[in-house]
């Protein structure tokens, strides 16, 4: 029998769950691109998206996901033969340093493995070596969606600075941007990558590079940028139509618009306090089916893992078992271990954007149900735990109920 019908939850990390309101957003005739509504609401975009990404610079506009804008951020700034530093802890850095190769740009790489985060000492070590300054650009990302680590951006900022180094720091917030804190122009960061599909819970397609006066010195010195690509007339457009170099992305802005309105609403800290509580919710029920047999949280250190997506390890080949399970019999899919090594000993749970309490705790119990019905050996007690976070961090209050009981609706 299944019991998969009724609601499903896309629970991997990208594309997320899209809001009710965002899809009515999208559900409409095509608008003039020239004039009107549309050319309001693009100018509405910026100032909102901005904010987002705590900066007070530059926002460009890409119809693109998160590998276009990976070009786009490169192409303005790096030339082919020139050298950048990659600093993998993952998949995801790994693939934009494969980005910038593909572009003819030297890479050096320093990998951390998939369990860890970005060492700063090697970092200072490599930049310190670098006395001729060769390197025009360190590359990191803030949440790195395969092993589910955080990078301390302001410790990296720093690092760049105490060896004196003036390689401009670049960063990739796809995974974390509306989901985890990040502030560009406080921490330091010279160019910054993100795209709509994950905390910013619009359809994949539109991607965003932001970036600050460094950055735009050092575009201006670049001999040629790909028309495309070109950062500068997305910013500062003539008309409305070099916005988006052709024709605008129309139905992605209106999502857009309906995404920004709701995170405008619900405010930045609350967002990241909400993500930061299910995030929790999630570890403490990955710990309790780590008490037995050998399930475990990809990233120890708790200060070290994203509020997005979780990575859980699991022995082989019971990630694949479990996601099918889930899938075909409860609605409920998972997202693969990628790029990791056996990529089926990790299973990835995303938890960004549009998702709450009861989300999640139905997603962990969906798990719970799968390692008893595959016979995984796991820990008793995970959704006693995760009930006691939400509990937690969610106190009862007598205003839950004085709505019934001042005897208004009758019961
Ligand atoms: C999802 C993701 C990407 C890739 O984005 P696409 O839209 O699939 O191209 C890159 N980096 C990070 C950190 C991601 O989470």
């Amino acid at each position: 029998m299944t019991l998969s019908n009724g609601q499903s939850y896309l629970a991997i990390p990208g594309p997320s769950v899209i809001p009710e309101r965002v899809l009515r957003a999208m559900h409409r005739a095509s608008p003039n691109i020239y004039q009107g509504e549309l050319v309001d609401l693009t100018h509405s975009l910026i100032p909102d998206l901005k904010s987002v990404a705590g900066t007070a610079h530059h926002a460009a506009i890409y119809i693109a996901n998160g590998h276009g804008v990976w070009e786009a951020a490169l192409s303005n700034v790096v030339k082919p033969g020139e050298t950048v530093l990659v600093l993998a802890t993952g998949r995801f850095c790994e693939g934009w340093g494969e980005m910038a190769t593909a572009l003819g740009i030297h890479i050096e790489t320093i990998d951390f493995g998939n369990a860890a985060d970005v060492d700063m000492t090697q970092v200072e070590a490599v930049l310190k070596a670098d006395t001729d300054q060769r390197i025009k650009a360190v590359m990191a990302v803030h949440v790195d969606t395969s092993t589910g680590v955080r990078n301390d951006i302001v410790a990296l900022r720093n690092t760049i600075d105490t060896a004196g180094h003036k390689a401009l720091l670049m960063v990739d917030c796809i995974a974390s941007l509306g989901c985890d804190e990040f502030q560009m122009d406080a921490w330091g960061v010279d160019v910054m990558v993100a795209a709509c599909q994950k905390g910013l819970m619009t359809p994949a397609g539109v991607g965003f590079v932001f970036f600050g006066p460094r950055a735009v010195e050092v575009r201006d010195a670049m001999p040629r940028v790909s028309r495309y690509w070109d950062w500068t007339l997305r910013t500062e457009p003539e008309v409305f139509y070099q916005y988006f170099c052709g024709t605008a992305p129309t139905h992605h802005l209106y999502g857009l618009r309906a995404a920004l309105d709701m995170i405008n609403a619900e405010t930045l800290p609350a967002i990241y306090n909400r993500h930061r509580v299910l995030a929790q919710c999630v570890w403490a029920a990955v710990d309790a089916w780590a008490t037995a047999g050998t399930m475990r949280l990809n990233i120890d250190d708790p200060t070290k893992r994203s509020h997005a997506v979780t990575s859980v390890v699991i022995t082989p080949p019971n990630s694949e078992r479990l996601q099918t399970w889930t899938r075909e019999n409860i609605g409920l899919t998972l997202g693969l271990g990628l790029g990791m090594d056996p990529a089926d000993g990790y299973f990835r749970i995303g938890h960004m954007g549009h998702v709450n309490g009861q989300m999640i705790l139905a997603a962990l119990g969906g798990i719970d149900a799968g390692l008893k019905a595959i016979g995984v050996p796991h820990g008793a007690g995970a959704i006693e735990a995760a009930a006691t976070v939400i509990a937690k961090a969610a106190p009862f209050q007598e205003t839950d109920v004085s709505n019934c009981n001042t005897g208004c609706c009758g019961g």
